[in-house]
């Protein structure tokens, strides 16, 4: 039986029937996020600032096919029209934090503009061993005949090649796009995490092709920008759905492991408007705040998924497949939690009525919830949702929910 607490940094120790347990700590971050390297409307210095003052213990910054690490200039014009809501803008914003000599003014051809940082030159203005953490990676931004294939690559050491022509179709584009990350990943030999993002923006992949490219272990159940689709529509599955398929596809057809679903933000901008940061994150366990640990605890399937829901702690035993966890409470919220997956026998005609892919196994009203994962399931997850509203939602009528990742599947 494994025991899990989440404490944020301090390592709890709790005992045992008798013998003391060293606990693993949990890590708050969020894996995507944009700044004005790319199209997001906020200094990148800001944008990890926004994520360090919000107790988050580790920020991503992932722009469309650029690293902070190149001499970039960008026009005030541009930078204030990017400007969304109302109050201080991003420069403003820059000086009151970091003091009036942090901004590095540059006239270029007779316009006044801003030399943009370089994530190394402010990294150490925020970490802090243990506390906190930047990592580095590209929203690889790339397309297929059908639209935009976005995959974050995370701990990257420098650009993953893209071409960004819509000439291919989805599944060559991500088969192309990951071979190019694991060659990177060989080459620095320092682990590289990949997801694929909102499968469901501009269509652009099914849950079908999504099974298909196995290569993939992780995918964007929820992110929270408001135009991915994440209900889906009247004939084309949301983003749980496409989840459920997928990893029913995997399991059952192709031997192949499951995805991990993550939560991200993908905020573009920070001073008001809709693609707000703080919607989504993941809760991490791991032995460290490094890149090598966090990649670590999220390829072990270690982690879950929050959009306003946390756990105090969760823990699967693979023999008894009982799966156990606690919601923390948060004001007069209450839960409701769904054990939800396919069994091996989803697609026989003697398949009784009410199965099928993401059949809901079982339901819990409770704070301390315990499952068992049915012994003729292909795989199980669970699908928590708060009867809070979601303080800042990317979707009509969304709560708060979480998700923990698929098990009962080796
Ligand atoms: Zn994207
Ligand atoms: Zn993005």
């Amino acid at each position: 039986m494994i025991h899990r607490t989440l404490g944020q940094i301090v390592l709890a120790t709790l005992l045992c029937g008798g013998a003391a347990a060293t606990e693993t700590p949990f890590f708050k971050g969020n894996t995507h996020a944009h700044s004005l390297w790319s199209d997001g409307n906020d200094f990148p210095e800001m944008v990890v600032d926004y994520y360090h003052r919000n107790g988050y213990d580790f920020a991503v910054v992932s722009d469309h096919n650029v690293l902070a690490r190149s001499y970039r200039w960008m026009s005030v014009q541009e930078i204030t029209a990017r400007q969304v809501g109302t109050g201080p803008g991003a420069i403003a914003k820059a000086e009151a934090r970091f003091g009036p000599d942090w901004i590095e003014w540059q006239e270029v051809d007779g316009e006044r503009g801003i030399v943009l940082k370089t994530l190394e030159s402010f990294r150490d203005q925020f970490e802090a061993p243990g506390k906190f953490l930047i990592i580095e990676a590209q929203e690889i931004s790339d397309r297929s005949t059908r639209g935009p294939i976005h995959i974050n690559a995370i701990n990257v050491a420098e650009l993953v090649p893209f071409q960004d022509e819509p000439i291919e179709d989805t599944v060559t584009v991500m088969r192309r796009l990951l071979s190019a990350v694991r060659k990177q990943e060989k080459e620095i030999g320092r682990p590289i995490l990949t997801h694929l993002n909102h499968p469901n923006f501009r269509w652009a992949v099914t849950a079908e092709e999504l099974a298909e490219v196995v290569e993939e272990r992780f995918f964007e159940v929820y992110n929270g920008h408001p135009l991915i689709n994440h209900l889906g529509d009247e004939s084309r599955p949301g983003n749980e759905m496409i989840w459920d398929i997928a990893n029913t596809l995997r399991i059952a057809k192709l031997s192949a492991e499951p995805l991990f679903g993550l939560a991200t933000d993908d905020s573009h901008w920070y001073h008001g408007g809709e693609v707000s940061p703080g919607r989504g994150w993941i809760q991490v366990e791991a032995d460290a705040l490094t890149p090598e640990a966090l990649i670590a605890g999220l390829r072990a399937g270690t982690f879950y998924a929050s959009s306003g829901v946390e756990l105090s702690h969760f823990s699967y035993d693979a023999e008894s497949r009982v799966l156990e966890f606690e919601i923390r409470p948060d004001g007069d919220a209450r839960f409701i939690s769904q054990l939800i997956g396919t069994r091996q026998n989803y697609d026989q005609p003697d398949a009784p009525a009410g199965t099928g892919i993401g059949e809901v196994f079982d339901r819990s009203g409770e704070q301390q919830v315990r499952f068992v994962v049915p012994e003729n399931a292909l795989y199980a997850r669970v699908s928590i949702t708060s009867t809070e509203d979601h303080p800042n939602p990317s979707f009509d009528f969304q709560k708060k929910q979480a998700w923990l990742q698929p098990v009962g599947w080796r």
